[in-house]
């Protein structure tokens, strides 16, 4: 278990510098993401012993399961998965510390609120639904710069940028097309200059489409099969509507 997961994680870390390399950026501005759903803390564990920062689930029963096995070994928490309202608390107990999923307003009310009364503040992503699948989540390219201009105006939470899952498709022309609509719509809003508002991040590529989404100027790649084997569960058990 141990030599597979380091020589995939090594494999990951090859492919990402050759893309670093194709599209003429540095390697310190791609960091790597392991999405973790279905994989065990030990396993976890594995990687953050060597090497490994950047963790995210799905869902917060995994993220409450895994906590105490994973809290003393050091890690940074993100969620990526859709987020009930009513599991906003435990987001924050669990020392998340940014959200990737944010794609609505109400959710940004419910953390504001749970936030100001904990004196805490939050990074957050906006997840744009840039495939136009209705099996994902995300709010509508068109309709990003109107959620953003709300959710900027809750004081705890920091906008860092922008999260999309790109279409499942082996034509890589079209799953470019969707990369390119989350970095056009970053140039759009940075151009808009909106106060509490900042653009750096774009959480994009996974196993399959990581190179592509290097060279569309991905700052964040997520990578869970590809480290860690096939899951069990299909993806649409983790992206459909009342899961
Ligand atoms: C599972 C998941 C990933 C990783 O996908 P792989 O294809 O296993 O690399 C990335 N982002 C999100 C939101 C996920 O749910």
């Amino acid at each position: 278990m141990k030599e597979d997961t380091l020589h995939n994680l090594e494999i990951i870390n090859n492919r990402i510098q050759k893309a670093c390399e194709k599209a003429g950026r540095n390697l310190d501005e791609v960091k790597l993401l392991l999405a973790t759903k279905t994989v065990s803390a030990e396993r976890i564990k594995i990687a953050l012993e060597n090497g490994q920062f950047l963790i995210a689930e799905n869902k917060v029963q995994e993220l409450k399961e895994k906590y105490e096995e994973l809290k003393n070994t050091p890690h940074e928490n993100h969620f990526i998965g859709h987020l009930q309202t009513n599991k906003v608390k435990d987001i924050l107990k669990y020392d998340v510390t940014c959200v990737q999923s944010m794609d609505r307003l109400n959710l940004a009310e419910k953390l504001h609120q749970r936030l100001l009364s904990e004196g805490k503040t939050l990074d957050i992503l906006i997840q744009v639904n840039t495939s136009e699948e209705e099996s994902k989540f995300g709010v509508h390219p068109d309709e990003a710069v109107e959620l953003i201009r709300k959710v900027s105006e809750f004081s705890t939470l920091k906008i860092k940028g922008l999260m999309t899952i790109g279409l499942f498709s082996a034509e890589t022309e079209k799953v470019r097309s969707c990369f390119k609509i989350l970095k056009n719509l970053q140039q759009e809003i940075i151009s808009q200059n909106i106060p509490n508002v900042e653009m750096k991040e774009l959480s994009m590529g996974m196993s399959g489409d990581l190179e592509t989404a290097i060279e569309e100027g991905s700052t964040i790649v997520r990578v869970g099969t590809a480290i860690f084997g096939a899951r069990m569960y299909p993806d649409s058990y983790y992206w459909n509507e009342g899961q």
